[in-house]
This record gives structure tokens, C-alpha cells and sequence, in this order.
């Protein structure tokens, strides 16, 4: 399809073929005309096609690149909320938010013991100790991991106290009988 044009100075009509687009000739005039381009190719340059193909392949690859980034965030929130989920679960076997208390296994077994040795009033208090504590592992309010050492507190403290008693007992028996028999 040859192209056809003007010269902007005299208005003179040429046509040439579409190999001389975009070339500069000189007119009669004496005015230099450059050769405007077909018509088919003025209204639709071939680039515009190939550049928005370039643009929506640019675009979906930048779309995956969020789809990927999305569902990245996602996993990770998602880990996030289910380490959430199992520390609530640890502390709050009840759906209760109950903080856990540390135990105090290794305190309830000294006092038994130096109840032994010092005042059984020292056992006395160890015993209850270790039953209250007990009492709170049982009820997941505190660390049972020292489980061992206040049950060992409780029974040491517990028969502590109870041979104080009954030593306590015999040596009042003993003492009454002593004293019944001297008269
Ligand atoms: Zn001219």
C-alpha cells in the first residue's frame, strides 16, 4: 500500500512506496519532507501489541511473586497461631488462662527434713505445703514436673510430724505413768 502525503509548504500530492516510511526527500519547493509512516501502522503500531503482551507477562509474574509472598505470610501466621494454640493449651488445660506456678518440690523436702532435725512445727508446714501443692498440680495450675520432690516433702513431713505426736504422746503417757507410780 504506497503512502500518500503533502508537502507541509506548497501542499504538492505525493505517493511513494511504504520502503520509503520515515525518509527524508526533498520537495520541488525546495522543502525537506519526511515520509510519514503507512496509515495501518499510524493507527496501530506493531509495538503497541508486543509491549502490552511484555506488560501483562511483567504483571503476572509480578502477580505471583505477591501470590507466593501472600501465601508465605500466610503459612507463617498460620505456625504462628498454632505455637500460639499449644502454649494457651499448656497453660490453660480448662480453655482458663491459668499461668502455671513454678513448684516448689525442693523447698517442701528441706522443711520436712530439717523438721527432722530442728522443729517438727518446720514438718508440720511441709506437710501442708506439699498436699496444697499437690492439690494445684493436679488441678494443671502448677509445674508437676516436681512431682517427685514435694510428694517425698509431703511424706517425709508427714511422718515427722505424726512420730512427734505420738512421741510427744508416749513421753506424756510415760511421764503421767511415772509420776502415778511415784505417788
Ligand atoms: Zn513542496
Amino acid at each position: 500500500m504506497p503512502i500518500q502525503f503533502a508537502c507541509p509548504s506548497c501542499q504538492k500530492q505525493f505517493r511513494v512506496a511504504d520502503s520509503m516510511a520515515g525518509q527524508q526527500a526533498r520537495c520541488s519547493c525546495g522543502q525537506i519532507v519526511t515520509v510519514p509512516g503507512p496509515k495501518t501502522q499510524a493507527a496501530a503500531p506493531p509495538s503497541t501489541p508486543r509491549s502490552a503482551s511484555f506488560d501483562r507477562l511483567l504483571q503476572e509474574a509480578q502477580d505471583a511473586v505477591a501470590a507466593k509472598r501472600a501465601a508465605e505470610e500466610a503459612a507463617r501466621a498460620e505456625r504462628a497461631a498454632a505455637e500460639a494454640a499449644k502454649a494457651a493449651a499448656q497453660f490453660a488445660p480448662h480453655g482458663r488462662m491459668v499461668i502455671k506456678v513454678p513448684h516448689r518440690g525442693g523447698t517442701v523436702l528441706v522443711l520436712a527434713l530439717l523438721g527432722w532435725f530442728i522443729c517438727p512445727l518446720l514438718s508440720l508446714i511441709a506437710w501442708n505445703m506439699g498436699r496444697g501443692d499437690l492439690q494445684k498440680m493436679d488441678a494443671g495450675q502448677m509445674d508437676d514436673s516436681g512431682r517427685g520432690l514435694t510428694t517425698a516433702g509431703k511424706i517425709i513431713g508427714m511422718v515427722t510430724t505424726l512420730l512427734f505426736v505420738l512421741s510427744f504422746l508416749a513421753g506424756g503417757i510415760g511421764a503421767l505413768f511415772l509420776f502415778l507410780n511415784l505417788k
